[in-house]
């Protein structure tokens, strides 16, 4: 049984039925904005809907949790009880009751994997909109002061453009805009907001989305020039597991090509400006050995940073490779030079270091 699938086929006619939600002609007045007259229609082709007065939209699955206020989780446990013939048959062969089924406990590996793969729509779905909000932000000083910074790293406008680097230009009204649109839960859930509802990005506000496959699945925010006393660089999402930057440049590398890969994702954007293929680890301290696989085909070159962090991490990255027969070298930093997009920008120490931003 996949629980998506299934959930996906049921009418959004009968969910808005069930909900207590008065239809009439595929239209009814919209929950999510107060009006007069019905300006959302639901559409039964595709199960999905859409309102002409405040643009929410989504299907069965986000109208029954946007309309009950329950999590994703909760969701389409309850969806699955009340529509999935055979997940009701399931819970009644079942002698134990079960305290209450949560898909997760559904011992059928699919359902598994069909709730991890919606709930990593649902994340995607929140980036992308966090991304495209944004980017139709109209500039201001904080975007121009985001470019300003990128040129002077020495990137070119149609790197910025290729690897969609953004920045927040108003931290409210993206805020708004996605509390529109998706749940506190699910954009708690997504790491870019805190428990109290907060983007996370706050003091970060240029962004690196990290790509799978064409779709945003990571996010990582970098304070535009030098961080205040106290705040990091960098900003990662919360709970969320890390993955590899620029993955999707390996879906296109022939076998036996050389793949660079660096700690920060600066210096791999920096490294495809110079034509070469290269993926980022975020930090040195991660690696899944999960990601070995990846590279069979390829020859490493480890191009981490000029540090003792960077040093230990290339020993440790040497050995897992190894171990996976995969082959790698390791090229090193001329001594002045901190990461690889110093070395490119060809400036003494880094930039940071030296308090020109
Ligand atoms: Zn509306």
């Amino acid at each position: 049984m996949n629980i998506l699938d299934e959930l996906n086929q049921v009418s959004i006619l009968q969910v808005a039925e069930d909900l207590g939600l008065e239809v009439q002609r595929h239209r009814m007045k919209c929950p999510f904005h107060e009006e007069d007259t019905p300006s959302l229609v639901l559409y039964p082709h595709t199960n999905s809907f859409y309102c002409f007065g405040c643009a929410k939209t989504g299907n069965s699955i986000t109208l029954y949790s946007e309309i009950k206020h329950l999590d994703i989780k909760t969701t389409i446990n309850e969806m699955a009880s009340e529509y999935i013939v055979g997940f009701q048959k399931y819970k009644a062969n079942n002698k134990k009751p079960l305290p209450k089924i949560n898909v997760l406990n559904v011992p059928e590996i699919r359902n598994i994997q069909a709730k991890e793969k919606l709930i990593a729509e649902i994340h995607s779905q929140i980036y992308e909109a966090f991304r495209d909000f944004c980017l139709q932000q109209k500039s201001n000083e904080t975007s121009q002061k985001a470019l300003e910074y990128l040129k002077n790293r020495g990137f070119t406008e149609k790197t910025i453009k290729d690897f969609r680097l953004f920045s927040i230009k108003d931290y409210t009204e993206v805020t708004w805009y996605l509390k529109q649109r998706f749940s506190y839960l699910d954009l708690q859930e997504s790491g870019l907001y805190n428990i109290k509802n907060n983007l996370i990005f706050y003091s970060h506000t240029l962004i690196i989305p990290y790509y799978r496959n064409g779709r945003i699945v990571y996010l990582q925010g970098r304070v535009i020039g030098k961080p205040a006393e106290g705040t990091n660089r960098y900003c990662f999402l919360n709970n969320q597991p890390l993955t590899l930057f620029n993955a999707d440049s390996l879906l296109k590398v022939r076998t036996g090509e050389t793949v660079y890969i660096t700690e920060g994702a600066f210096d791999c954007i920096r490294l495809v400006q110079e034509g070469k293929i290269a993926v980022s680890l975020g930090t040195a301290n991660i690696f899944k050995k999960e990601w070995a696989k990846l590279f069979k085909r390829v020859n490493v070159v480890f191009y981490l940073d000029n540090d003792k962090a960077g040093h230990k991490a290339a020993d440790e990255l040497e050995k897992i490779f190894t171990h996976y027969n995969i082959s790698c070298t390791r090229k090193n930093l001329p001594n002045e030079y901190k990461d690889v997009n110093d070395y490119y920008t060809g400036k003494l120490g880094s930039n940071e270091q030296l308090g020109l931003f």
